[in-house]
Formats: C-alpha cells, sequence, structure tokens
C-alpha cells in the first residue's frame, strides 16, 4: 500500500493475446522480463543460485509440483514411482498426488519408514509447512528429490546458504501473497526434465497466464529494487511484522497456561540481513498437551485450522495461518486467549 504506485501494472487489450512467449525458449509460455526478474531477485537474496538451470513458470508451484512428478517419473523406469515427504507434510501433496490415480506416481506417505527398494521422489520442504522446520532429504537411497522453497524467504527464515539443488520450486504466492496471481516457477538444472516439465504444463493448460507474469514482472522487480533500502524493503516490513505476530502468539499460548503448545526454532545467521535470526514460520503448528482433537475444538471456537492429521500427523496437532489479513489475526489472538481448558470441551 506505502507503494502503490510503483506496482501499478496496465496492460491494453490488444497486447500478449497469443499462447507464445519466446519460442526460442525451453519454457516457450515463460515471458523474458518475468525470467529477468526472477533473476535479479534470487541473486540480491542470495537464497538460490539461478546459473545453467531453466526456469518453467507455472500456474502456481501446485501445477509444478505435478508437472515434476510427470517429468521425473516419465523420465523413470519404475512405474508407479513412490513419492514421499516426512510426516508432517504439506496435505496437498498427498490429495495432489493420489486424485489423479495416476499410472505414472503413488503417494507413499511418511519418508522416515519408506522402504521399497527402487527409485523414488522425496519432497522436501523447508521451512517446512505445516510445522516451520528446517529439512533435508531423509530417504537418502539415491532418489529424486524436490525442494519446494516457498518459505526460503528472510523474512521467514535466516538465509544461511545459496540453495543449488537439481530441482527446486518457488512461488509468487508466499512471498509478499500474492496467491491470487497463481504465478510460481521451478528451477531445474536438467534439461529433459525442463522439457518434461514443458510438456505437462503445455498439455495441462498451453502456457501460463501472460497477465499474471506481467504483473508479478512489476512486482519482484520492486521488491528487489529496495531489498536493500530499510524504509522501503519489503523484507525488513514482512520480518518485523511476522516476527510481532510470533511474539504476541507465544504470549498468548503463555497466558493460556498448560493448554497449547508451539515448536521452538534455532537461531541461525541470516546472510541478508547479516545478523542471527530465528525462524517465524508462515503457519503455526499448535499442539494441545492433552490428547484431543484440536482441530475440532477450535472450530468451535470459530477458529479454522488445518488438522494434524492432514498432514500424516496426529489430530492433537493443528496448523494456523500466522499470514492473513491484521484483523483475522487479531480475531485469532482474541478467541484462543478464551480457551483455557481443553479438558471441558464436550463434542
Ligand atoms: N508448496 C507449499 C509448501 C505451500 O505451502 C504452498 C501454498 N500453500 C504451495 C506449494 C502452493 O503454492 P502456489 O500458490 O504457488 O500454488
Amino acid at each position: 500500500m506505502k507503494i502503490k504506485e510503483r506496482c501499478v501494472v496496465v496492460i491494453p487489450g490488444w497486447e500478449l493475446m497469443s499462447y507464445f512467449s519466446d519460442t526460442t525458449n525451453v519454457c516457450w509460455f515463460l515471458q523474458q522480463d518475468l525470467a529477468e526478474a526472477i533473476k535479479a531477485l534470487h541473486r540480491e537474496i542470495g537464497n538460490a543460485a539461478t546459473e545453467e538451470r531453466y526456469i518453467v513458470v507455472g500456474t502456481g508451484s501446485s501445477q509444478l509440483c505435478q508437472a515434476a512428478w510427470f517429468a521425473l517419473s516419465s523420465l523413470s523406469e519404475a512405474k508407479p514411482l513412490s513419492i514421499v515427504a516426512a510426516v508432517p507434510y504439506y496435505s496437498t501433496y498427498e490429495e495432489q498426488a493420489s486424485y489423479v490415480q495416476s499410472q505414472l506416481y503413488k503417494w507413499e506417505g511418511e519418508a522416515r519408514t519408506f522402504n521399497k527398494p527402487g527409485p523414488y521422489i522425496e519432497m522436501v520442504t523447508s521451512p517446512n509447512n505445516p510445522d516451520g522446520t528446517i529439512r533435508e532429504p531423509v530417504v537418502n537411497r539415491g532418489g529424486k528429490v524436490i525442494y519446494d522453497l516457498a518459505y526460503y524467504w528472510p523474512h521467514y527464515t535466516p538465509i544461511t546458504r545459496r540453495q543449488d539443488q537439481d530441482l527446486m520450486l518457488f512461488t509468487f504466492s508466499k512471498i509478499a501473497g500474492h496467491a491470487g496471481s497463481r504465478i510460481g516457477w521451478a528451477l531445474v538444472k536438467d534439461i529433459e526434465v525442463a522439457k518434461k516439465m514443458v510438456q505437462y504444463i503445455t498439455i495441462n493448460s498451453i502456457g501460463v497466464s501472460k497477465e499474471s507474469q506481467i504483473r508479478a514482472t512489476t512486482i519482484l522487480n520492486e521488491l528487489t529494487k529496495t531489498c536493500r533500502i530499510k524504509s522501503e524493503s519489503f523484507f525488513e516490513y514482512g520480518y518485523e511484522k511476522i516476527k510481532s505476530r510470533w511474539e504476541r502468539l507465544r504470549w498468548v499460548v503463555d497466558k493460556t497456561g498448560d493448554t497449547f503448545t508451539l515448536p521452538n526454532y534455532p537461531q541461525a545467521f541470516c546472510n541478508f540481513f547479516g545478523k542471527n535470526n530465528s525462524t517465524f514460520p508462515a503457519f503455526a503448528w499448535l499442539g494441545c498437551k492433552e490428547e484431543n482433537d484440536l482441530e475440532r475444538l477450535l472450530k468451535e471456537k470459530k477458529v479454522l485450522t488445518r488438522g494434524g492429521d492432514r498432514c500424516g500427523s496426529d489430530k492433537k496437532y493443528v496448523r494456523v495461518n500466522m499470514i492473513g489479513p491484521n484483523e483475522d489475526f487479531e480475531e485469532f489472538l482474541h478467541r484462543l486467549l478464551t480457551i483455557r481448558n481443553p479438558n471441558c470441551f464436550e463434542p
């Protein structure tokens, strides 16, 4: 809102009508300006390597995740290829991997106990949705790893290294909150994987909205331009905002006595901010000390969350959104403060 004039995008009705953007590029529907904006932002933040990589744009990283599964499983000899993730995992992976009943891949759930021989895909989400932990692969038997780095930005977590994995997913949704634009990108090392991902998106949606790409370009460029100017940097703003929300949530949890638990996160040196920081995840992994159905308890109090069971975990945990509108967050804190003893809850 403070820099609103600088993020206005005007698109004349006669512009960007074609399916195509750049037919010389592997990702022929990627606008060149967006590719440049993505590279510039990663360079400035230092969170991921873009050199010697193909950028594949998608309708959100959700589409890219499915494109990557299609690509890796099509190129694999073993089918269906197992897909695993350490619990608690982002519940959408399970839904997306299962609903198509594909013969190419199969959701196998918890990575820590996965013991089928042969190739597999492991999803590594870091920081993790839903519990904010910093993650590494756990299977380590030479399978393919997809790094979902949706939250690897300095307002959420210290940037401790420049990620340089073979297949990394990012999204416009979680940087400054533009989930509605539905823009995500994959940084892909292997051209064959990139081509297969492009094939998937070609068949699935014949490319990605040009209007969304243009808007994302303007906003990403603005984030890059201002990221070192303390008073204008979105990352400074976002960091202060989410830090203060976490501090207040911890205060409220403390006030409710022994009722709830929250994870603690270690500090680490952030190369972007140049100081030691903690992680302030976009979701709070709220637990309940007694055995309980915490999602149901909170729903009774008009707080909507996602139950831990959907993330392969326990019903005594829920995932709470920390990055919604101010009023929603204030109301959530207020409602949480009024729950003192979940054992009094009668279904
Ligand atoms: N990965 C993770 C870990 C997410 O949390 C989300 C959004 N909740 C996505 C992917 C999907 O993001 P997009 O809006 O880009 O489809």
